[in-house]
């Protein structure tokens, strides 16, 4: 139907964000050039400089602009706990509610066989090192409340079998099959100090 190569192009290219299709995307396409351009100039540059300059924290996994993430670098925080979530969206609702002063593991995921997502891919190893280096004394496996977050976390507290770290997990207030990144801040702070040991 192309009019223009150049909108065509614009309309492929924001249809690779989630939830976005055709429809949207010639929406979004058209408010930029009708009356958005500066804003599209200002998110073509940030597009530009985040995908070239946003790489993973070396500690935590979280995206960082430098090798570790800004909660990493302060050592107050690697006070012997370890949070582990799935997501960054999970983490900054953790911090959001502000409670929690240890440090965190983001997965980036969960294990999901099906998917070819095994422990390599959400940095396992990695994590368990932390726990030898770190002398972490307690693991909060804050995955979320679902079947594949429920394995990861029974996965990882198998791997630190009789390294003598107390594992917790979440405990209520987080509904069942429900993602941390949407729980509200005070019902995430009470989760977290009900949190109670992993039962087997
Ligand atoms: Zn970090």
């Amino acid at each position: 139907m192309a009019f223009s190569p150049l909108v065509d192009e614009l309309v492929e290219s924001l249809r690779c964000l989630p939830g976005v299709g055709q429809k949207t995307a010639q929406r979004m396409a058209f408010h930029l050039l009708e009356r958005g351009r500066s804003g599209g100039v200002r998110l073509a540059g940030s597009l530009n400089r985040a995908m070239e300059g946003v790489r993973r924290c070396d500690s935590c996994q979280n995206f960082a602009d430098t090798e570790l993430c800004p909660i990493c670098e302060k050592p107050e925080r690697r006070n012997g706990t370890l949070c582990v979530v799935e997501s960054p969206s999970d983490l900054l609702a953790i911090e959001q509610a502000g409670d929690y002063k240890g440090s965190y593991f983001v997965l980036m995921g969960h294990l999901s066989p099906i998917d070819g997502v095994g422990p390599e891919e959400i940095g396992i190893e990695r994590l368990l090192r932390r726990v030898e280096e770190e002398g972490v004394t307690e693991m909060i496996l804050a995955t979320n409340p679902t079947v594949e977050g429920e394995a990861t976390a029974h996965y990882i507290a198998d791997r630190l079998d009789g390294k003598n770290v107390l594992i917790t997990r979440l405990a209520h207030g987080i509904p069942v099959g429900g993602e941390l990144g949407y729980v509200d801040g005070f019902t995430l702070t009470h989760a977290f100090r009900g949190r109670k040991p992993l039962a087997d």
